[in-house]
């Protein structure tokens, strides 16, 4: 028998059961297994995890574990600093694609409506959001801690909010994404890019007020619905407006 003792960080105290809260736990196991096991038989998915330290010394997800091991987990902070320790999370992300799951259909289109690049659809089962993670290197956006826990999932966030914008301002603020907002070039519906067209290109397909009031367009790449400034505008100047208010805050 091996008994083990891992003490949370207080942000990662949320996953832990009520009656496990602030203490240190310990865990008895008739076999050996890896830290990332240990972390997440308490329900604490390892993409929330960005320092192990195990017997004091920095470690991985895949390091083993001895009898009497003590492992302290760390969630990802902007100020965490513990020296000589490795970080297990991205910073800055390679690319700034994404996939979102089922439940976060709002918090996907005004993603897209700032420019980035999110999968969705309100169909996609577990294995596919898994395999989009794997295969495209997508950041797996989900409200399901248990997804996360795949053994196969890189990037994952948990959004925590049930907030549509607070959403959004979640993934901003963990990627430090504020400065990639391109508003007004992704479809809302589809994901699609959006390319300038002129005014005579669209000309029949434009309602008459639309024709009258607005001159500039754009066609979706997708599936070729078309934008014009004025059908967003307002709406996306002000979301901008509160997302900065709320990434800064
Ligand atoms: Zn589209």
């Amino acid at each position: 028998m091996i008994t083990v003792f891992t003490a949370f960080h207080e942000q990662l105290q949320v996953f832990l059961r009520k009656d496990l809260r602030g203490a240190m736990l310990s865990k008895s196991l008739e076999h050996r297994t890896t830290v990332k096991d240990i972390i997440e038989s308490f329900g604490v998915p390892h993409t929330e995890v960005d320092i192990i330290t195990l017997n004091g010394r920095s470690c991985d997800f895949s390091c083993h574990i001895e009898d009497g091991d003590r492992i302290c987990v760390y969630p990802f902070l902007e100020n965490l600093v513990i020296p000589g320790a490795q970080h297990l999370q991205e910073r800055i992300l390679p690319r700034a694609q994404f996939v979102a799951d089922v439940h976060l259909g709002k918090m996907a289109g005004k993603m897209r409506i700032l420019g980035f690049d999110v999968s969705y659809r309100n169909d996609y089962s577990d294995e596919e959001l898994a395999d989009i993670n794997r295969i495209e290197g997508r950041v797996l956006l989900t409200r399901d801690r248990y997804l996360l826990m795949h053994n196969s999932v890189r990037y994952g966030y948990l959004v925590k909010s049930s907030d549509h914008l607070e959403q959004v301002a979640e993934v901003i603020r963990r990627y430090r994404l504020l400065d990639e907002l391109k508003p007004f070039t992704r479809c809302a519906s589809c994901n699609g890019e959006l390319h300038g067209v002129t005014k005579a290109e669209i000309d029949a397909e434009l309602e008459p007020k639309t024709r009258l009031y607005f001159q500039r367009f754009a066609r979706c790449a997708g599936c070729g619905k078309i934008f014009w400034e004025g059908s967003h505008f307002p709406r996306l100047i002000e979301l901008i407006r509160r997302l900065s208010e709320t990434c800064a805050s």
